[in-house]
Parts: structure tokens; C-alpha cells; sequence
């Protein structure tokens, strides 16, 4: 009896130094933090908890490097837009959305991405003052962006970084992006020296990285893409997105000019998995006993091109799912059955598609400056997940006003110059009718 006593003693302290091992290689800053910041626990005690706590789990974050730097970070990033609210469309729910960034960190998650509109405006200090409660400023990554949109003078840049900083509680922030870069914005950033004053935050320590998110053409993406030494990129992307805005070819150029890469809307918006068409469920149901969300997620994490996916997560039990697929998630894991099984999906919702629109852009440019092919985009979308509504909310905050199809007037200039044969004017008609 003694000896078996004495043999499990050996395997499991065996087994902890195992642990130990990793686990101080996959998260020594996080530990090395949560140690300094822990008044009550001692090394040891608190080496020993974490073991068993996350051996018993087997939760164990993925983490990657962005190319231009050493630092790893988790594969899963905290999108701070989606927080719950008290009621529909009022200020956080701050309760429960501590419970979840409380959890996350808890986790290792150290990569929070938010912005100046985040619930309108209320993000960036939430998230800063919960980070000062919990003294946990220096264990994390900040992400937060300019708004672009908002910039009228040459100090407008600097204006706003300032008030952010403030809103944030912090002297820095790690990674600061130029917010929703279109054709629009990204000319009107370059006339007022967009580059002077990214130059400046960064070489004086105030921003450790500096990128953009990115809502354009592919063309666009490029030349935005080869005009600064940018750190990182933020592109939409998810397995139904390979083809829109900066798509497969916008990540592979990135990771070829070692740029790196943080993917937004890997769910779509939530549009993957609300009101799944049983038809879809019966394909995702076909492999592994994944969610919807399960799928998608996984599909970008298996590209390891991509550093940081970002979750606009809603719930606790969501940051939890988070979290474990990010924990047993390996790249390259997909298997070509499963590859075939997203075309598949892919197929099925573009069959619901209303213009069979190429995005060539022969119909450009517009007599009236309607932007033809993301109008039809829009349009589309209202149709493959039958959600109008969610789809009109982005459709007005990004084209409408400017080049929306309330401002086509039927000439049909556009329609001698489709090689698809469409019938665009009453598809405006149309959009109008869909999107408002
Ligand atoms: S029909 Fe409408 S969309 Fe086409 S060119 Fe004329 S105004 Fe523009
Ligand atoms: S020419 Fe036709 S297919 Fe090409 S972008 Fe315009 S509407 Fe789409």
C-alpha cells in the first residue's frame, strides 16, 4: 500500500513538473503578472491551483506571434462591441460582463478589442476601468481605433487619441488601428498626414503596434496595405467571406509581406448560427458533433496565418465555448471532407442570393455614385440569412448615405456594361425596399 502510495506521489509530481514546464512556456508573462498581483497566494500555492485547475480541465489556450514581434498572444481575442445591456439597446449590463472579462482573463485571454462608437461610446471606459479595478492594465493588450470617419483636420488624430487614452485609464495602447478604412476615409486620412501622426504615437511608446480594420475592395486593401510598414491588419473574414473585401488573397498577401492578421466577424455577425436552415444543420451534422459556431470558428483558427480571431462575445457561456474550442483547436486540423463540407454551406446560403453579381465593377462608375456592387452585396445577404435588419444596420452605417440605392434615378447606363445581364436598377428598386 505504501509503495503505491508512494509511486502516485511520483507520477503525479512527475506530471506537475510536466505541466509546470509548458505552462511557464505557453503563459509566463500571464503568470509571472498574476503572481506579482497576488498578495495572498504564495508562488507555489498558486502554481499548484492553476495545475490543477487546468490539468483537470485540459483548457490551455492556443497562442501565436505576430510577425513583427516576439510576444505570444492568444489565438482568441475579447471583442468589447457586443457586451450585454441592461435592455435592448441601453448602457452595459456591468455585471454581467465583468462575470465574462473576469472569466476570460481568469483564462488567459489578454488580447480586448474595442473602439471609440462601441456601445455608443461606453466601451472604451468600461473596459478601462474594469482593468484598473482589477490592477490588470499590465497583463493585457489593448486594441482600440481611430475613427476614421469623424477625422476633419490635420489634429483631429491626435485629439482622439488623447481622449482615448483617458477613456481607457492607461499612458498606451498596444495595438491602435485606423477604424473601417474604405476608398473614402483612407484619402481623406492620407490629405490630413495620417502617417505623421502614426509615425508619432509609435515612435514615442504610446501605441506599441499600429494597423487597420479594413471594409473595401480587395484593390483597395492592397495599395493601403503596401503604402506604410503597418504592424498588423484587421480583416473580415470567416469560410463565406473568402471572396468579399481583402478575402484569402488579402490574408495571403499580408502574411507574405509579414504583416500580421486579426479576424473579425468569424460568425458573420452572428449570422452563421442564428436560424440555421435545417438543410444546413444536416450537412455541419454530416462530420464532427460541432455547433455552428464550432465550424466556423474552427475554419479560421486552422489557418495559421491568422494570429488573433476576435469574438464579439454576448454571454458568459459563450466566452466559455470561446475558450475551450481555442483550447483544442490545432492548425492544419481540418480534413479535406471537412474543407468540402464549407463549400458546401457556402453554396447553399449563395443559392439564396438575389444578384448573381460578380463584384467585376464594369457597371462603375454610377451616374448618381451609387457603389452598384455593394449594394448588391447588402442586398444579398438580407436574402442568404433572412435577416434584413441586421444586415440594413451595417448597410447604414457604412454606404448608405453616400453611395446608397435610394440615390439610383433608372437611367440604365449601368446595365449596358454587366456581362451578367442584371437587371440593376430594379435591383435597387429592390434594395431600397429590403434595406430602407
Ligand atoms: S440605373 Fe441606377 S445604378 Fe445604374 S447607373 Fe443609373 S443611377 Fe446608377
Ligand atoms: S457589372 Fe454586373 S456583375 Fe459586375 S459588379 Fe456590376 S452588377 Fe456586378
Amino acid at each position: 500500500m505504501a509503495d503505491f502510495m508512494s509511486r502516485s506521489v511520483i507520477f503525479h509530481l512527475i506530471l506537475f513538473l510536466q505541466y509546470l514546464f509548458l505552462y511557464t512556456a505557453e503563459k509566463k508573462r500571464v503568470i509571472t503578472t498574476n503572481i506579482r498581483n497576488s498578495k495572498k497566494k504564495s508562488k507555489s500555492a498558486r502554481y499548484l491551483i492553476e495545475y490543477i485547475i487546468y490539468a483537470k480541465r485540459g483548457e490551455m489556450l492556443q497562442y501565436r506571434n505576430f510577425p513583427s514581434g516576439d510576444e505570444r498572444y492568444p489565438i482568441l481575442g475579447f471583442g468589447c462591441m457586443r457586451f450585454p445591456t441592461l435592455t435592448e439597446g441601453s448602457g452595459i449590463d456591468r455585471q454581467r460582463a465583468e462575470e465574462m472579462l473576469d472569466y476570460a482573463l481568469e483564462k488567459g485571454v489578454n488580447y480586448f478589442d474595442t473602439a471609440w462608437p462601441y456601445h455608443d461610446g461606453e466601451s472604451e471606459p468600461f473596459l478601462g476601468r474594469f482593468l484598473e479595478e482589477r490592477k490588470a492594465r499590465n497583463r493585457v493588450n489593448i486594441a482600440t481605433k481611430l475613427p476614421s470617419w469623424l477625422i476633419r483636420r490635420k489634429e483631429d488624430p491626435m485629439s482622439f487619441f488623447l481622449q482615448q487614452l483617458e477613456r481607457l485609464r492607461t499612458d498606451h495602447v498596444d495595438h491602435y488601428l485606423l477604424h473601417s478604412l474604405n476608398s473614402h476615409t483612407w484619402n481623406h486620412l492620407i490629405k490630413v498626414g495620417i502617417f505623421d501622426f502614426l509615425d508619432e504615437i509609435q515612435g514615442r511608446g504610446h501605441a506599441k503596434m499600429v494597423g487597420f480594420s479594413f471594409h473595401d475592395e480587395y484593390s483597395l486593401f492592397r495599395e493601403i496595405l503596401e503604402s506604410y510598414p503597418w504592424d498588423f491588419c484587421q480583416i473580415q473574414y470567416n469560410f463565406l467571406d473568402t471572396d468579399y473585401q481583402a478575402g484569402l488573397r488579402g490574408l495571403k498577401l499580408a502574411a507574405s509581406k509579414k504583416i500580421g492578421v486579426v479576424v473579425s466577424e468569424p460568425l458573420r455577425g452572428g449570422c452563421i448560427t442564428r436560424q440555421v436552415p435545417p438543410e444546413i444543420m444536416a450537412i455541419w451534422n454530416e462530420g464532427a458533433a460541432y455547433s455552428p459556431a464550432e465550424w466556423a470558428l474552427r475554419y479560421v483558427w486552422d489557418d495559421s496565418r491568422i494570429q488573433v480571431v476576435l469574438s464579439g462575445m454576448r454571454t458568459l457561456e459563450e466566452v466559455e465555448e470561446n475558450i475551450r474550442i481555442a483550447s483544442e483547436v490545432r492548425t492544419g486540423s481540418l480534413g479535406e471532407e471537412d474543407f468540402e463540407r464549407y463549400i458546401r454551406v457556402s453554396r447553399f446560403y449563395e443559392q439564396r442570393q438575389k444578384a448573381l453579381c460578380s463584384g467585376c465593377r464594369y457597371c462603375m462608375p454610377c451616374t448618381q455614385g451609387v457603389a452598384i456592387p455593394e449594394v448588391l452585396h447588402f442586398l444579398n445577404e438580407a436574402c442568404m440569412f433572412r435577416n434584413p435588419e441586421g444586415t440594413a444596420d451595417l448597410y447604414h452605417r457604412t454606404i448608405r448615405e453616400k453611395k446608397g440605392a435610394q440615390l439610383c434615378i433608372s437611367c440604365k447606363v449601368c446595365e449596358r456594361s454587366c456581362p451578367q445581364h442584371l437587371p440593376i436598377a430594379d435591383l435597387m428598386q429592390e434594395a431600397v425596399e429590403v434595406l430602407g
